[in-house]
């Protein structure tokens, strides 16, 4: 087993220039990036570390996970939507070093790895492959929502996303799907990557969302915000921003507010604070839950009301919802523990 999950060290020049501008390796953005071998296999005993949301378990089809089910009722009428994350490549323009799935994304050609996900094995899927997922979407009319992620879809070639993004506009048009998300970090990883077909493919699909990975105000340089402005403009795009949160890089409440207010300005809305994924490799990031729930009470009453949309999330270990963290300082609650969507009871 490699020491952090299977990522290699890769990072764009573009990000290498920004850690030399804010604070080198041990700087929000180098800590982010730059592998520090001797804390990542800390735990790499750890049972469960490599695959802790249970993804794995969840790929229904290639590349899709299937973990929020939607149903159906005995008359055949949809009760209740379901939603895939469908990871379409194994690659992004650079690798964070808490990436919640090091044990596909990035591996090396040859390496070896215990995972079933199928982009573990390969960089991108075969036009078989894909083709099975439209089959499956036709198939399941519980399903409206589809995710795009990997890996980062942005980064895949140009003709493969677009046979992906086509097909999935198609069945959007045929009443198949209804909503279309595209993770991406690649505006942060390598803003300059992101050429004029991004902008024009995205804007074939009604109503685009993008879910932007963004965890420092560092992060969103000039380059970045032109990039993001594009797809507002261009591809008419809802850009929501998702940060996790890392000791060391982000868990400060002027830190966050500074970032939150700046993405606010550019249009953006602050959707999710992740708490890191208890992946083996990266558990020196994780800040305490008494710590983190005490910087996201004092954060939230200096937001704007828009700034202050995003939810302070867990997403449940073993793979059962994303359960948020209530505000400590406005209620009396205890942070010990909690309840995933299945009733269980987990400790923070
Ligand atoms: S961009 Fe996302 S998928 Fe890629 S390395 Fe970072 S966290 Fe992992």
């Amino acid at each position: 087993m490699l020491p952090h999950g299977g990522l290699p060290e890769s990072i764009s020049p573009y990000l290498l220039d920004l850690i030399g501008k804010t604070g080198g390796p041990k700087g929000p953005i180098g800590l982010q990036f730059i592998a520090q071998p001797e804390k990542e296999k800390r735990y790499s005993k750890v049972k469960g570390g490599l695959d802790p949301l249970n993804e794995d378990l969840h790929e229904i089809a290639p590349g899709v996970i299937y973990k929020y089910r939607g149903k159906i009722n005995k008359k055949g009428t949809v009760t209740q939507y379901g939603r895939i994350l469908w990871t379409v490549t194994r690659l992004c323009a650079s690798y964070c070093r808490f990436c919640t799935r090091g044990r596909e994304v990035g591996l090396p050609p040859m390496h070896k790895t215990n995972s079933t996900a199928t982009i573990a094995h390969k960089f991108f899927l075969s036009d078989e492959e894909i083709e099975q997922v439209f089959t499956l979407l036709k198939s399941h009319p519980e399903i409206n929502e589809v995710i795009l992620s990997g890996g980062d879809p942005l980064t895949a070639p140009e003709p493969y996303l677009t046979k992906i993004i086509q097909g999935l506009v198609k069945l959007q048009k045929q009443g198949h799907i209804d909503i279309i998300r595209i993770g991406s970090r690649l505006p942060v990883h390598n803003p300059s990557a992101v050429k004029g077909w991004h902008y024009k493919l995205l804007a074939e699909i009604k109503n685009p969302y993008i879910m932007l990975h963004i965890n420092h105000p560092a992060e969103l340089t000039e380059q970045t915000k032109e990039v993001l402005y594009n797809f507002r403009k261009i591809s008419l795009a809802t850009i929501l921003a998702q940060t996790v949160f890392l000791k060391g890089v982000n868990d400060s409440e002027d830190t966050l507010h500074e970032l939150f207010i700046n993405l606010t300005k550019e249009g953006i809305r602050p959707y999710y604070l992740l708490n890191n994924d208890p992946v083996y490799w990266a558990r020196h990031f994780t800040v305490p839950m008494k710590r983190a729930a005490k910087i996201w009470g004092k954060l939230r009453p200096r937001l704007s009301g828009i700034a202050d949309t995003a939810k302070f999330i867990i997403d449940v270990a073993d793979g059962y919802g994303k359960v948020a963290v209530p505000e400590g300082n406005s209620w009396k609650v205890d942070l010990s523990q909690y309840r995933d969507f299945k009733g269980k009871k987990h400790r923070t």
